[in-house]
């Protein structure tokens, strides 16, 4: 269950910033090792990926460079464009 994490974080962190704002400020957030920064709140973020249809968390399938997201509520793969990914405080 780490090493999925660890994808999610190393495929999309950096993209994942430009639409994911700050839960607490709603200003943007800034992508690090780990996840998203919020410079405002001086908070670290993780992020989960969720799906949009029922909101629950996603299957990461596959390693950095092409990963899959995968809900097994019966919503089966959901493309990266329409994964919902949501900051977790620490
Ligand atoms: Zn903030
Ligand atoms: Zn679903």
């Amino acid at each position: 269950m780490q090493e999925n994490r660890k994808d999610i974080f190393c495929l999309s962190a950096q993209e994942v910033s430009m639409f994911v704002n700050c839960p607490i400020c709603q200003n943007e957030l800034v992508p690090t090792a780990t996840g998203v920064h919020c410079e405002h709140c001086h908070q670290d973020f993780k992020l989960e990926a969720r799906c949009p249809d029922c909101q629950q968390p996603l299957e990461v399938l596959k390693a950095c460079g092409a990963v899959d997201y995968f809900c097994r509520n019966g919503h089966g793969l959901i493309s990266k464009k329409r994964v919902e990914f949501i900051p977790i405080g620490e």
